[in-house]
């Protein structure tokens, strides 16, 4: 597929797709169109709303076994991220999430994420977030412009591997303006919540969950997830 040269911002589709998409705050109960990620009425991060019911393809042995609720693009993006094997360690069943594309859970977000966006993509350096962009968009003949903060130590592994990829152009400065995609988006976090419904779909109802945490996005869009199949399940997080 040829590199399209048309820039598109991807929070251009935002309005652009209103027509479809519905975006939602969960703080303040906006819904409506917003020019970027977050609520234009209490800056919240917003969330998308599901495409349609629930209808589960146990065919797929992958995220697009939930396609019936993700906002997909026309064409999905997929590498067959998704629908990891759960193992048992010392009694705790732990989701293996290692076992996607790019080693992340990240994968999730990004074959949805990119499945709406054409043109020539501009990110900044983070690590895993950006290297499953990066290569979602190759699958998909996406160029990626990353910026990488001279100033700031970054994860070598993952920016030698950025390197060795065709649709990537690697910028030194802090980027700053005019990004395109940052973590968090809703379309992202659309595909991230789908670890919510396979932990459902494989384990059933579950007494808690316990999470990394970062900055938040991961636990707070898998309760939102979760809450739509159980209820009363404790989450705790941890940093590290
Ligand atoms: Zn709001």
């Amino acid at each position: 597929m040829p590199v399209n040269s048309n820039k598109v911002s991807a929070y251009t589709i935002y309005v652009n797709r209103w027509g479809t998409l519905r975006l939602r705050c969960l703080r303040c109960g906006y819904l409506g169109p917003s020019d970027g990620p977050l609520c234009p009425r209490c800056g919240f991060p917003l969330i998308v709303e599901p495409r349609g019911v629930l209808r589960i393809d146990r065919e797929k042995p992958s995220i697009l076994r939930y396609a019936s609720v993700l906002n997909y693009g026309n064409k999905a993006v997929t590498l067959g991220e998704g629908l990891t094997r759960i193992r048992r360690v010392n009694g705790v069943m732990i989701k293996d999430e290692s076992r996607n594309p790019t080693g992340s859970f990240m994968d999730r977000g990004s074959s949805v994420l990119i499945s709406n966006v054409s043109g020539e993509v501009k990110v900044l350096f983070e690590e895993d977030f950006t290297l499953s962009i990066a290569t979602y968009a190759n699958a998909a003949g996406i160029g990626i412009r990353v910026y990488v903060n001279p100033d700031h130590v970054g994860a070598y592994a993952e920016l030698l591997r950025l390197s060795t990829m065709s649709n990537v152009t690697i910028e030194f400065s802090e980027g700053g303006h005019g990004v395109d995609i940052i973590y968090g988006e809703p379309l992202f976090l659309d595909g991230v919540k789908t670890i919510a419904y396979e932990l459902y779909e494989q384990v059933g109802e579950v007494e808690g969950v316990v999470l990394p945490m970062e900055r938040g996005y991961l636990a707070w869009r898998f309760m939102r997830a979760l809450g739509n199949c159980v209820s009363g399940a404790s989450l705790v997080t941890c940093r590290g």
